[in-house]
């Protein structure tokens, strides 16, 4: 079996790839491209995402004038199966399993599993071309840590069965289904149809495509996984599996692949079960090696603690939080969301917050007139907001502050601040490669050697 390629559910063996015909997609955030319709009202207020022109999909309950005419035929999705090919065009769209897996294996014979994709022939080889890939996907200490179950408000949800600890991996997940985010407009309509009406046609052939990915090229224990997801586009035009895939979608950052289709959306048996919170205990992080997805902890979480992550920016104020999480029927009742008031302000603090370059402690340490907490102060400030609002998960993404701190605490020598300092970076920091062993040039024990450690206290000392 030549790789990269799958066998067509018809074929009894060898393996094969199916391209899709008519380029088309969406995803969670259901972003609708085109290159055509340059004249419809909608494209001419198009937004750029990804710097692409496009619309975002309707969702919530439309009225019966914006539905498609009983009589229209959306038409029957073509496919062609193709047989050890590689040389796909760019942006034709391909269904593949990924990592290359015979359509006769169970999900018992593929450890970690694969992910049926609807992607471009250059995502394709950019994933297969990742330095290592197919990667062991990245394994959670033992016992497992979380179960699915039901939360009083929410549905399912995913909760902590032990005490999980800061920087720890909770979840390590390939996608069952990998799809581009936005989804091209159907570019066969009537003259005649209103811009839903196109938006209404798009959503409809994107869900053939999905029939064949999922009821025919799925496997029956990841397809039902997929389809006893939550669906919460349900008055919005989405049929069923679009639904789920809209509903349920993380942003997949595959490598080098940005082109008219934007970014890619993957949907996950366990992952996608996770909840959002505005202050959230974990991060998710995407790895193209092993084409999965992790989950990591942002601080300690108590055992049967549920366990949350971020579906919208966090450093937003909590209005813009609820628009973008309608869409996902969550209408979150955090403590932020709750009382605005006075999270909106620390967030937009934090958001402001410019963390002191590296080459400003130098002048701050040779310079008596400035206080010893110069720089201090306001990290420490910004550390306490962040506390307050629970945002660790932003600490690792936005808001870098954990090493201008260590940095000061060196200049003034202080060990033990600086030790704790340098521990919490090192099980904040969830790329397993960039920890600080003792003998890197930024451990402690090397800073405690060099020329800025205890520098104030020199400082002071001569005067
Ligand atoms: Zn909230």
């Amino acid at each position: 079996m030549k790789r990269g390629f799958l066998q067509h559910p018809q074929a009894s063996n060898g393996s094969s790839s199916s391209t899709v015909s008519k380029k088309a997609t969406y995803g969670p955030h259901t972003a609708l491209v085109s290159e055509s319709y340059a004249n419809r009202e909608m494209f001419k207020k198009a937004e750029m995402i990804d710097n692409q022109p496009a619309i975002r999909s309707s969702y919530g309950v439309l009225d019966n004038a914006s539905r498609l005419p009983k009589d229209h035929d959306i038409g029957e999705f073509k496919y062609e199966v193709l047989n050890g090919a590689t040389d796909h065009s760019d942006n034709m769209l391909v269904m593949t399993r990924i990592p290359n897996t015979s359509m006769n294996a169970t999900p018992a014979d593929v450890p970690g599993g694969w992910s049926e994709c609807l992607v471009t022939g250059s995502a394709k080889r950019s994933i297969l071309r990742t330095p290592g890939f197919p990667h062991a996907l990245p394994s959670p200490a033992l016992p497992v840590a979380y179960r699915v179950a039901p939360t009083p408000n929410k549905g399912l949800g995913v909760f902590a069965t032990r005490a999980i600890r800061l920087g720890e991996l909770i979840v390590s997940e390939r996608p069952l289904i990998i799809s581009p985010a936005g989804m091209d407009l159907a570019t066969d309509c009537p003259d005649d149809f209103t811009d839903e009406q196109v938006k209404q046609a798009s959503l409809a052939q994107r869900e053939k495509m999905m029939e064949v990915l999922v009821h025919t090229r799925m496997h029956p224990e990841r397809r039902e996984a997929y389809l006893a997801l939550c669906n919460s586009h349900l008055h919005d035009g989405s049929g069923p599996l679009m639904g789920i895939m809209r509903t349920n979608g993380f942003g997949v950052d595959i490598e080098a692949d940005k082109g008219i289709w934007g970014t890619y959306s993957g949907v996950f048996d366990h992952l996608s079960r996770v909840n959002h919170s505005c202050s959230p205990n974990t991060i998710r992080t995407w790895r193209d090696e092993s084409l999965s997805m992790q989950l990591f902890a942002t601080r300690d979480i108590a055992k049967d603690e549920e366990i949350t992550c971020e579906y919208c920016d966090l450093l937003e104020p909590a209005s813009a939080r609820q628009k973008v999480l309608a869409p996902y029927d969550v209408v979150c009742t955090c403590n932020a969301c709750r009382f605005p008031g006075v999270s909106d302000l620390r967030r937009k603090e934090i958001k402001d917050f410019k963390p002191p370059a590296l080459s400003e402690i130098f002048p701050w340490a040779m310079n008596p007139a400035l206080p010893d907490d110069h720089l201090l102060k306001p990290l420490l400030r910004c550390a306490e907001l962040i506390r307050q609002e629970g945002l660790e998960a932003a600490e690792q993404k936005d808001v870098s502050i954990l090493l201008p701190m260590l940095m000061c605490y060196v200049v003034l020598g202080d060990e033990a601040k600086a030790k704790a300092l340098q521990e919490k970076i090192n099980l904040n920091d969830i790329s397993e490669n960039r920890k600080v062993k003792d003998d890197d040039p930024t451990s402690l024990k090397a800073l405690k050697k060099g020329p800025l450690w205890a520098l104030r206290k020199r400082m002071h000392a001569r005067r």
